[in-house]
């Protein structure tokens, strides 16, 4: 390649350069602009490719069973919805690898709704799942969202943090999963269609829809409103799975409605009999969401359907000991470092859970108890470190009552 120095114009942009390259067609003049653009180019799609290579494919795809003990290891309970999870998922990415592959059978995409109280781990399973498979993860709340032209966010904006999470890898991002918290509040307020429209609820269940089905969307690249100049990425949302998540609070009295409207009988009243009425999300199907007022259209595009139970006090009281990163252990590893070793008594993480339940602080609230208990501790016995000498501490029942008075009760009870 020579450098040639001369009046003509680049090949590529079209512009009078001062410094030029030619090849072995001497007439043929490339830039250094171009030169380094083309360059910034070819390393992109080298890196795609490699990102690419190192997405999950057909044969490292973990099979449901392994998905659900990978979630067993973070996620407490929640049986049915992790299994749900688990299959969903597994088919998901089946149909994904398939359609590389030409076949005529079309396996339909499966989004999946989450139905269950605040805190009980809707958001921890599919930050999980996405963990588990590496995929790029973004949450995004509905409660955030309006209807495009209106003040608030686009529905677009979940997807620039996917793009930010693939490290803006299009290929990468374009399989990877959202999680949109809070779908029960964009629930239109009545049954019926409304004439004016309504800005909240059944225009974001719209423009949600389109993203759901699987559509290329728009994406501005930076975020914020979109705008006429800018130049847009992309994002073909075919592939990627969506998780919505959503209380739903006072749907058990629209199951409760449903069922009784359809036991009809003698047989009927024995079935009847033997309903939970304690936990009658277990029995929630896609006509009670739409009495709670979610669009036909939305209900279809979600087709896997499962709930989460409210956390009891068994399953608070593991939360705090059994998951791979749970609490006490990340106390315990930090203390370490500093050569303390580190116990909690039994009777004080019952006492703990027993206030998460007495101020309905839920599993979210653990964390702040903890850390009220944990924070003097963990500011005073980083300074009693001795060079090779090891130290020991138990948090005990007492402490922890010493710790949690009832201002700091009143505190965390506001916080969560
Ligand atoms: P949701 O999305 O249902 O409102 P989250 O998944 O955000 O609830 O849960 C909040 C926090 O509570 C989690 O980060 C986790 O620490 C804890 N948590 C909730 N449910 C569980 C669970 N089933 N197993 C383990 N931890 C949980």
């Amino acid at each position: 390649m020579g450098k040639q120095k001369n009046t003509d114009v680049c090949s590529f942009c079209g512009r009078p350069m001062p410094d030029m390259f030619s090849g072995m067609e001497e007439h043929v003049l490339i830039c250094s602009d171009c030169i380094e653009s083309g360059h910034h180019m070819v390393e992109a799609m080298r890196k795609a490719r490699v990102n690419s290579d190192q997405s999950i494919n057909l044969d490292s795809l973990p099979t449901p069973q392994a998905i659900k003990d990978f979630l067993d290891l973070y996620v407490i309970g929640q049986e049915e919805a992790k299994r749900f999870l688990s299959v969903a998922v597994y088919n998901h990415y089946k149909r994904v690898l398939q359609s590389i592959t030409n076949d005529d059978v079309e396996i339909e995409k499966s989004n999946i709704l989450l139905v269950g109280s605040t805190g009980t781990g809707k958001t921890l399973l599919a930050r999980t799942i996405a963990k588990m498979l590496k995929v790029p993860f973004a949450i995004g709340d509905a409660t955030s969202l309006t209807q495009a032209g209106y003040v608030g966010e686009d529905v677009e904006t979940i997807l620039v943090r996917l793009l930010q999470d693939a490290n803006y890898d299009v290929t990468k991002a374009e399989r990877g999963i959202v999680f949109i918290d809070e779908i029960d509040k964009i629930a239109r307020k009545s049954e019926n269609p409304s004439i004016t429209r309504d800005v909240g609820g059944e225009g974001v269940q719209q423009s949600l829809l389109k993203m759901l089905e699987g559509s290329v969307v728009n994406v501005p690249p930076q975020g914020g409103r979109k705008h006429p100049d800018q130049e847009y990425i992309h994002v073909n949302t075919k592939n990627i799975l969506f998780i919505c998540g959503g209380a739903f609070d006072g749907i058990e009295r629209k199951i409760s409605q449903r069922m009784n409207t359809q036991t009809v009988g003698f047989a009927a009243q024995q079935e009847a009999a033997r309903v939970d009425k304690n936990n009658l999300l277990q029995y929630i199907a896609p006509q009670d969401l739409k009495s709670f007022g979610l669009i036909p259209e939305i209900i279809g595009r979600l087709p896997v359907l499962t709930y989460l139970k409210p956390l009891d006090k068994t399953a608070l009281r593991n939360i705090l000991t059994e998951p791979k990163n749970a609490l006490t252990k990340q106390y315990k590893k930090l203390l370490a470092m500093d050569n303390v070793e580190l116990t909690f008594a039994d009777d004080a993480l019952d006492y703990v859970v027993d206030k998460a339940l007495e101020y309905k602080l839920g599993a979210r609230g653990l964390r702040g108890l903890m850390e009220t208990i944990m924070a003097d501790l963990m500011f005073e016995l980083p300074s009693n470190k001795k060079e090779g000498v090891k130290t020991s501490f138990t948090v005990t029942k007492e402490y922890a009552e010493q710790k949690l008075g009832k201002d700091k009760m009143v505190r965390l009870k506001n916080a969560v």
